[in-house]
């Protein structure tokens, strides 16, 4: 008998790297040595600080038992202190912080408590692909797509966004452009969710991974009537851990922790210590020395592929945030991805962020240096043969 799944999972668009995927496995399976850009996780380990802490709570019985859906008490007031320190915003950890099993979850969810089937959610195009997928049709929502274009660079134009949307995704420092939103930009936006009623949802994941002096702001140092994502996935290279948290209007929160009530039994305790001893380390604004390193060794490996693709002809511009590459390949991206993975390649084609991504690839800067150097020597090899 065939198991038909159901209509909203169906809408979901067939997932477009399958095939470079299995490209890739095929590669490996011929023993070709492959230098992956693809994936946003970080190569870097976690602070050992960290990792002593996790193991030192997972041997106490008393942290093996279901944790709270919403957050252990602590691990909210954690999430409070810290934004204390780092936006000098007040949150109360009460009714205005959840713990989430990383951001992902927090956004997925946050459709599911807030969107009605047939509502339009608007889904910035190219974008991290859950809002319109996990998030809007597995809530039978409708994805209403808003360009991030380089003459805008890549901010949203707010003039042109439709008013009648139920929620609204913004994501700054912008996977996958690089793109950082300035707090005048972020302003209009808390000022347009105001007067078109928009729920505004705020992705702050890569907040912390930034260059250059640049500080990310968050939204609620401009506003409270949003909701902010945050995620302890790249600022401490704790991707496998799930765990994240999602901070701001009490409502929102009220009905995010609703769904999760539901849905999950929260992050393990243990996770849950190991991710306070991380957010203790910051003292204030600056970063605490861990941070910092990943972000020099981050702005080293930009600097070092920025300069190599400019050799090879591309224009690229150096992100003052996240560890993403984002620049224009001339022609389709999956062709692109495809030559490059011939020489061990691998890049992320535009078009799988979406329709206004065609055209561009994403590197992620996940490869140290030399491999950086390798890998540009390989891509000199393919493309100036072209
Ligand atoms: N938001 C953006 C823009 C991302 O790129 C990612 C992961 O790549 C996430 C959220 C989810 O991160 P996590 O669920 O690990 O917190």
């Amino acid at each position: 008998m065939a198991r038909e799944v159901a209509g909203r999972l169906k809408k979901i668009p067939p997932y477009l790297f399958a095939d470079i995927e299995a490209r890739v496995r095929a590669k490996r399976a011929e023993g070709l040595d492959i230098i992956d850009f693809g994936i946003g996780d970080p190569d870097i380990p976690t602070p050992k600080e960290i990792v002593e802490e996790l193991r030192k709570q997972v041997k106490d019985p008393a942290n093996h038992q279901y944790a709270n859906s919403q957050g252990e008490m602590e691990t909210r007031r954690a999430v409070a202190e810290w934004y204390m320190r780092r936006f000098g915003v007040d949150v109360d950890p009460e009714r205005e912080v959840v713990i989430t099993m990383g951001s992902k979850e927090g956004l997925v969810n946050m459709c599911r408590a807030f969107v009605n089937p047939g509502e339009k959610v608007l889904v910035p195009d190219p974008a991290y692909p859950v809002y319109a997928q996990g998030g809007t049709y597995l809530s039978e929502g409708v994805p209403e797509r808003t360009p991030l274009l380089p003459r805008n660079g890549f901010l949203l134009d707010i003039d042109s966004l439709p008013t009648d949307g139920k929620m609204v995704f913004v994501n700054y420092p912008n996977n996958p452009t690089g793109a950082v939103a300035s707090k005048e930009f972020l302003k209009r936006v808390v000022d347009w969710g105001r007067k078109s009623e928009t729920i505004v949802c705020y992705d702050n994941a890569y907040s912390e991974i930034t260059f250059d002096d640049y500080l990310a702001p968050s939204i609620l140092e401009i506003g409270r009537d949003c909701i902010e994502f945050g995620s302890l996935s790249k600022t401490f290279n704790m991707t496998g851990y799930r765990i994240g948290f999602a901070v701001g209007d009490a409502d929102l929160v009220a009905g995010l922790k609703r769904v999760k009530s539901q849905v999950d039994s929260g992050v393990p305790k243990f996770i849950q210590k190991a991710a306070i001893k991380a957010l203790s380390e910051y003292e204030c604004i600056e970063r605490p020395p861990s941070v910092e390193r990943n972000c020099e060794i981050y702005k080293g490996r930009r600097d070092a592929l920025v300069a190599g693709l400019r050799d090879l002809g591309f224009k690229v511009t150096p992100p003052l945030g996240t560890f993403y590459l984002w620049f224009e390949v001339g022609g389709a991206s999956m062709e692109f991805a495809k030559r490059l993975l011939e020489v061990g390649v691998v890049v992320t084609p535009g078009v799988g962020f979406g329709e206004y991504g065609e055209g561009y690839v994403r590197m992620a800067l996940t490869q140290p240096v030399d491999r950086i150097e390798e890998a540009l020597k390989r891509m000199k090899r393919v493309l100036l043969t072209a």
